[in-house]
């Protein structure tokens, strides 16, 4: 006879909920010492800053962009190309690591800046991504930019699956690489965050869309609230259990969507418990986004840091910047690369373009990366082109020491008293061909 768990797990059924109660959370634990944030020069009449994070595995000076290894490896470079572009952190995602190779193989590796080299802080987001991706979001067919909540809120892509069912207690996921049935729940992604060892964990969250509506957002909203309580439950009774080994922070996720009242009362709700850092997640759209993250930088106690997930666009670091994002994590700068899309100070364009075919020049004139100081533009359209492996690696070079140069230059420019003149130029330039698609 299959137990009752059993069986639900075949049918991926929402486990009933238990009646809340409020839990009693600790004002803080004595390791979270080893975790610290300085706030150094700040933007005059902004929320914007600079400063450093203190991590077990080195410090990060902010804001900074975290390059993106979801994997535990950043696509088609090594960490020692990586740390060479002069990118900090690294960010891994913990769903993909608890599916292959699993939490348990990194912890006895010795976590995951011992199992990748990677030498520097390391991040991992919670999984709760893959509510919504692997939800109503499969695929990602459904626009995240946009605003139209007239549909239904179980909406899934047009001819997908939903792979992800989220109920009061955690979520079903079914594996996109055997189909197999997994169970996240708050508890379960700490412990699969605490086993990768990374310096920086995500609370667990749902992520919604903004086409879901606002009752869900509500719904949805004080769900991440209590699976935050959760987190910071287990979290410090793993970091006890797991004495001796380095302490990992955790960031909690401000969630509430394109709602300025729900943004201001998830910050205050996550503000109130012992958290080391915040995300700031969720659907954001483009032209709100500084806005978003300003209500978010008002809300929330200056001397922990802020991390926006998911962005890399010129405009929208230095509108995050200002607004008072510390860090971001963007997977773009590599996933453009292997289709040979390249940014400079002048816009982003197309190596795989015939012009370039007989241009012998470096991919952005003055930049002073790996690939722009050995290879031409020629030799890389070359590679693209005759589906060699390399072209992947050296447009990803590229590409990841730009986003961080441009990160690096807007925290010299907070210091120097010059943010929003470099702000003017850079964007100037690099919209200059297709004018600023925000009109900011
Ligand atoms: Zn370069």
């Amino acid at each position: 006879m299959p137990s009752e768990a059993k069986k639900r797990r075949r049918a991926q059924e929402p486990i009933p909920p238990k009646p809340y109660v409020k839990p009693e959370l600790p004002a803080s634990h004595e390791a979270q010492g080893a975790f610290s944030f300085e706030v150094g020069t700040r933007l005059e009449g902004h929320h914007g800053r600079t400063g450093v994070i203190h991590t077990p595995h080195g410090d990060i000076k902010t804001p900074a962009f975290i390059v993106v290894g979801t994997k535990a490896t950043v696509k088609a470079v090594t960490p020692e190309q990586v740390a060479a572009t002069g990118a900090q952190a690294m960010l891994s995602n913990a769903y993909h690591l608890y599916l292959q190779p699993g939490h348990e193989l990194l912890d006895r590796a010795g976590g995951l800046s011992t199992f990748t080299n990677w030498q520097g802080p390391t991040y991992t987001d919670s999984g709760g991504f893959q509510v919504m991706s692997l939800g109503s979001g499969f695929k990602k067919v459904i626009d995240m930019n946009s605003v139209d909540t007239s549909g239904p809120d179980d909406a899934v892509a047009p001819g997908k699956e939903r792979l992800a069912n989220v109920d009061d207690d955690g979520v079903w996921f079914k594996s996109h690489l055997n189909g197999d049935k997994h169970r996240f729940t708050p508890e379960v992604s700490m412990q699969v965050q605490h086993g990768i060892g990374a310096d920086v964990m995500f609370a667990f969250d749902e992520l919604t869309t903004l086409h879901n509506s606002r009752g869900y957002q509500e719904e949805a909203l004080e769900r991440t609230r209590r699976w935050a309580e959760r987190c910071i439950l287990e979290h410090f009774r793993l970091t006890d259990e797991r004495e001796g080994k380095d302490y990992q922070a955790l960031f909690g996720v401000i969630q509430g969507a394109q709602y300025e009242d729900l943004r201001r009362q998830a910050c205050r709700d996550l503000a109130s418990m012992p958290f080391d850092g915040f995300g700031l997640g969720g659907a954001l759209e483009k032209e709100n986004l500084g806005t978003i993250v300003g209500w978010c930088a008002e809300e929330l106690p200056e001397d922990k840091p802020r991390h926006l997930l998911g962005i890399s666009e010129p405009d929208d670091v230095f509108w995050a910047i200002e607004n008072g994002a510390d860090t971001f994590d963007c997977v773009s700068p590599t996933r453009v690369a292997r289709n040979s899309a390249f940014y400079t100070d002048h816009g982003r364009f197309n190596l795989a373009g015939r012009r370039y075919k007989e241009d012998f020049t470096p991919l952005m004139e003055g930049c002073e990366c790996y690939t722009c100081t050995h290879y031409t533009r020629a030799y890389v359209h070359h590679l693209y082109k005759a589906d060699e492996l390399l072209s992947h690696t050296l447009i990803s070079i590229h590409n990841i020491a730009f986003t961080v140069r441009l990160v690096d230059r807007a925290r010299e420019a907070i210091e120097n008293g010059t943010f929003f003149e470099l702000k003017e130029k850079v964007l100037g330039d690099y919209y200059a061909k297709q004018g600023d698609p925000q009109g900011r």
